[in-house]
C-alpha cells in the first residue's frame, strides 16, 4: 500500500500530538501521525496508578483543547494551586485530541505502526498487528516526535543486575506489592522516586520503614512559583530571581547558592550537595514528608540487588526478603544531545524555552506553517536540550532568554503568545497592574540581559572535565 502525505510524523505522545494541533490550526497540509504504541498519548499509556502532572493541567497538552477546568485544588497536598491531571485524565485527555484532529480530515493517525525508516524516496512503515511493510510518499516533511522520546519504569529495562529471589517492582506494581512487605527501598534520585516516597507515606508507611537509594541529590522547584493564570504573578516573580542571581553569580556553585537563598529553588536535605537538576517541582507538604526519611544511601548507582544486600558503584547496603525494592530508576526525559530542528526534509522535535514540552512542540508547528526559510526557523527555534544537571542550568536559562527576545519581533509569534493555552506567562498582562507583577517584571528587566552574559560564561567556563564528569 503507498500512503501519500504532506507531512509524516513519527511519534503521537504529547509533542506529536502537540505539533500536528498546532500545524493543522494553521496550514492547510494533510498529516499522518503514527506511532507504534496501540493509542495516542506516548508514555502516559503505562504510567503508574497514581502519577499526576507534576505542572498545572491549563498549560499542559494540545494548544486546541483545554485539559480540565483550571480549578484551583480546594483539599491535599495540591490546595490553592490549579489542578494536575491524573495519568488516566491525561490519557483520556490525549485520546480525545487525537479524534479530534482527525476530524478535521487534515489528520490521519495509524496506532500500532512503526517508522521503520527510508527506502529509495518513500518512508517506510510496518504495520506492527500484520507485520506488512507499507510505503509513505511524504510531499514536505518527516517529522521526528520521538527525538526525545521518554524512558518509563513500566517499559524501561532497569540498568543493574537482579538476583532471582530479590523483590524488585517498577512503581507501576507498588499498590499491589506493598501490603506484601514491611519495608521498602525506593531506588532513583528523580521525581518517579519522589512519587514513590511520598505515595509510601499518604499511605500510612513509618517514614523509619523507607530507606531512599539516591545516587544524586537533586534540586525542585516550588509548585508555587508555577502557578498560571490569576496566580501568574508568581512565575513573574520567580523568573526575576532567577534572572538576579544569574546576573550576579560568580561560578555555579555561587549561581545555586542565590537560586536556594531566594527560594528559588530547594533539596530535600540543605546539608548536602546537590547536583541535579531536571526542573521538576514539589509542593511544601511534599517536601515536609520527603524530609522524614532519613536513611538515605548514597553510594552511587545500583549495579545489583541480591537476597541479602545491594552492591552499588561505591559500597554495598545490607538488604532482605522483607524488603520491596521500588525502581524508579527510568531515566524519564531523553537527554538527547542538540540537533537542528529544521533541517531538509526533517523536522526533530526539541525543547526551546525550558521545561515546557507540549508548548515547544506547539510553537514549533506554528513557525513551519508560517515560514519557509529553516535558517529562519532555525534562529527562531535553537534547540534547548532537557537539563540534567546543575551544570546545564545556566545554558538552559540563557538559551531560553536569548530565543524569547527574538520571538518579541515576530507579529505572529507575539500574538500566538498572548493567546496560547500552553503559554505558561499568557494571563500576564492581565495583571501588570498588580504592584507586585510590577516589581517583578522590573526586577526581570533589569537583569536579565546581563544574566544572558554571565551565564553564556559561565558555561564556557563550566564546561570543563569536572563539570563533564559531574554531568555524566
Ligand atoms: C511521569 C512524567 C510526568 C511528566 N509530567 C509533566 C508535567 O506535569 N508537565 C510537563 O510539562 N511535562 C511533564 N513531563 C514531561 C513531558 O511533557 C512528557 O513526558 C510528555 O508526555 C513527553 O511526550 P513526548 O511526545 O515527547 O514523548 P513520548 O510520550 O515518549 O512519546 C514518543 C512516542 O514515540 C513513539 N515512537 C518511538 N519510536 C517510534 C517509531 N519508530 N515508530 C513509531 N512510533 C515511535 C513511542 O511509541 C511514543 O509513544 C512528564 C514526564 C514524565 C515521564
Amino acid at each position: 500500500m503507498l500512503i501519500t502525505t504532506d507531512y509524516l510524523v513519527v511519534g503521537a505522545g504529547a509533542s506529536g500530538l502537540a505539533f500536528v494541533d498546532a500545524l493543522v490550526a494553521e496550514a492547510d497540509v494533510e498529516v499522518t501521525l503514527i506511532d507504534r504504541r496501540r493509542a495516542p498519548g506516548g508514555h502516559w499509556l503505562h504510567a503508574y496508578p497514581f502519577v499526576r502532572l507534576h505542572s498545572p493541567s491549563a498549560y499542559y497538552g494540545v494548544n486546541s483543547l483545554p485539559l480540565g477546568e483550571d480549578r484551583i485544588d480546594q483539599v491535599g497536598e495540591n490546595t490553592g494551586y490549579y489542578e494536575r491531571a491524573t495519568g488516566e485524565e491525561v490519557r483520556d485527555y490525549f485520546g480525545l485530541a487525537a479524534s479530534r484532529l482527525t476530524r478535521t480530515g487534515q489528520v490521519r493517525i495509524l496506532t500500532e505502526h512503526e517508522h521503520v525508516g527510508q527506502r529509495a524516496d518513500t518512508e517506510q512503515l510496518r504495520d506492527l498487528r500484520t507485520g506488512l511493510l507499507h510505503d509513505v510518499s511524504v510531499h514536505r516533511k518527516v517529522v521526528d516526535a520521538r527525538y526525545l522520546e521518554a524512558s518509563v519504569p513500566a517499559t524501561h529495562a532497569p540498568a543493574f543486575a537482579i538476583a532471582s529471589d530479590a523483590r524488585v517492582v517498577p512503581i507501576n506494581d507498588l499498590p499491589a506489592a506493598a501490603r506484601s512487605a514491611s519495608c521498602y527501598t525506593v531506588l532513583g534520585s528523580g521525581k518517579t522516586a519522589v512519587d514513590a516516597c511520598t505515595w509510601l507515606l499518604d499511605n500510612d508507611v513509618e517514614p523509619e520503614r523507607i530507606r531512599w537509594v539516591r545516587p544524586r541529590d537533586a534540586w525542585f522547584h516550588h509548585r508555587a512559583d508555577f502557578q498560571p493564570l490569576e496566580q501568574v504573578g508568581a512565575i513573574m516573580a520567580g523568573l526575576s530571581l532567577d534572572a538576579e542571581a544569574g546576573a550576579q553569580a560568580e561560578d555555579v556553585d555561587d549561581l545555586f547558592e542565590r537560586l536556594e537563598a531566594s527560594g528559588r529553588l530547594v533539596r530535600i536535605d540543605r546539608s548536602r550537595p546537590a547536583t541535579m537538576y531536571r526542573g521538576t517541582m514539589l509542593s511544601g507538604r511534599e517536601l515536609d514528608a520527603l524530609r522524614q526519611i532519613e536513611d538515605v544511601v548514597r553510594l552511587g548507582h545500583v549495579r545489583r540487588i541480591e537476597s541479602d544486600r545491594i552492591v552499588l558503584e561505591q559500597g554495598e547496603a545490607r538488604t532482605g526478603p522483607e524488603i520491596l525494592h521500588v525502581d524508579c530508576t527510568a531515566l524519564g526525559l531523553r537527554n538527547a544531545p542538540a540537533t537542528p530542528i529544521f533541517q531538509p526534509g526533517r523536522i526533530v522535535l526539541q525543547q526551546v524555552r525550558h521545561n515546557t514540552p507540549p508548548f515547544n512542540a506547539a510553537l514549533l508547528g506554528l513557525v513551519e506553517a508560517h515560514r519557509d526559510d529553516d535558517a529562519e526557523k532555525n534562529k527562531l527555534c535553537p534547540p534547548n536540550p532537557y537539563a540534567s544537571s546543575i551544570h546545564d542550568w545556566p545554558q538552559m536559562m540563557s538559551r531560553t532568554w536569548r530565543t524569547e527576545q527574538r520571538w518579541l519581533s515576530e507579529p505572529d509569534i507575539v500574538t500566538w503568545l498572548a493567546e496560547s493555552r500552553l503559554n505558561l506567562l499568557r494571563a500576564l498582562p492581565d495583571h501588570l497592574a498588580d504592584p507586585l507583577v510590577q516589581m517583578a517584571t522590573q526586577r526581570f528587566l533589569t537583569h536579565v540581559g546581563a544574566a544572558i552574559e554571565r551565564l553564556e560564561q559561565i558555561d564556557e567556563s563550566g564546561s570543563s572535565d569536572a563539570a563533564r564528569a559531574v554531568h555524566a
